[in-house]
């Protein structure tokens, strides 16, 4: 089986001759940008370089899958965020562009011609077109919740989920079709699945606000989004994922912060569980000796795909994610 069936085999938690390794967030060091001579900002902005620093992602750390987007900021861009994007140490950063959760959004005619989307649009083009074959080509979108953040501050957004839940949810609505559009156009580029990254996390939204916010619409997404998908969200999500797992969606990518049998029970079985390594423990910090152990213990939890828990940090080893994904490659053999 090729890398590619492997992982999309186990992101349905089919069976598969061993369990996959792979990441839906940035894979990006410092070390792997000097590595393959691709650097931020250029590898955000030109789609060969965008592509060439994710296929490095399977050609240098030996993933499953490749993901180019690195940024938060795609759709936002595009929508009219002022992004700084960032340099060789420092990831993109943006500006909220309305003040008021009252404020109608204006969405220009060519969003998604413009280069924040059409970028990595072409970038999956190109991954498609040169490793499609062999890997799984993965994309990203952001969910309402998270675009509403980029577009309204974290500050002016939350707030109003308490004084001014009508307009959240005239927003989420919005939002949603930003989020559908851009996956579709991803699909059409050429991805096999796409990560959905939705930043409620519990510090910024409890279990009582998903419920009258986002389960819903994390429902919705699943079935206008035809590819398999995996939600994303930062942080201690255990208290949200027996909701996660009746939106339907495939493969949820959680953080160290759930230990894995605690996730493997939440999750039930239909659920698949990709992720979970820590960055700063184990990716930034660790030793080859614990992150072996890692693997083994996430392994016998029932983990589905390994890899890190979230965007890599850029001051990380890429030496500790080559030894990550051969340790999964290794012992996730015929554990199926
Ligand atoms: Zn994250």
């Amino acid at each position: 089986m090729k890398p590619r069936d492997i992982f999309l085999t186990k992101l349905k938690r089919g069976t598969a001759p061993r369990i996959a390794t792979g990441s839906v967030t940035s894979i990006v060091t410092t070390d792997l940008m000097e590595k393959v001579g691709v650097f931020f900002p250029e590898a955000h902005q030109v789609p060969e370089q965008m592509a060439r620093l994710a296929a490095a992602g399977y050609t240098e750390l030996g993933f499953d899958n490749v993901m180019p987007l690195f940024s938060v900021w795609h759709e936002s861009a595009a929508l009219g965020c002022e992004v700084n994007w960032g340099d060789r140490s420092r990831m993109p950063d943006g500006r909220a562009c309305y003040q008021s959760i009252e404020h109608e959004i204006s969405i220009p005619q060519d969003w998604l011609q413009r280069p924040s989307c059409a970028v990595p649009l072409e970038a999956i083009r190109l991954l498609k077109k040169e490793y499609g074959d062999e890997i799984a080509v993965v994309g990203k979108v952001f969910g309402p919740w998270t675009l509403g953040y980029d577009l309204f501050s974290v500050e002016e957004f939350l707030i109003s989920t308490l004084i001014n839940p009508d307009a959240v949810k005239r927003v989420l609505r919005t939002l949603l079709e930003i989020t559908v559009a851009f996956a579709q156009a991803q699909i059409d580029a050429g991805a096999d699945a796409l990560t959905l990254a939705d930043h409620c996390t519990r510090d910024l939204c409890s279990p009582e606000t998903y419920l009258q916010f986002l389960q819903e619409i994390h429902q919705e997404l699943h079935e206008r989004i035809p590819c398999p998908k995996i939600l994303h969200i930062c942080g201690d999500t255990s208290d949200r994922i027996p909701f996660i797992q009746k939106t339907g969606i495939d493969c949820f990518h959680y953080d160290s912060k759930v230990p894995t049998p605690v996730a493997r029970q939440l999750a039930g079985d239909r659920l698949a569980l990709m992720g979970g390594t820590s960055n700063i423990n184990l990716i930034r910090n660790g030793t080859a000796e614990l992150i072996t152990q890692d693997v083994q213990e996430k392994i016998a939890a029932g983990i589905d795909i390994i890899g890190p828990e979230c965007a890599v940090p850029l001051d990380a080893p890429m030496k500790n994610l080559v030894w990550l994904a051969r340790e999964a490659k290794r012992l996730g053999s015929n554990q199926s």
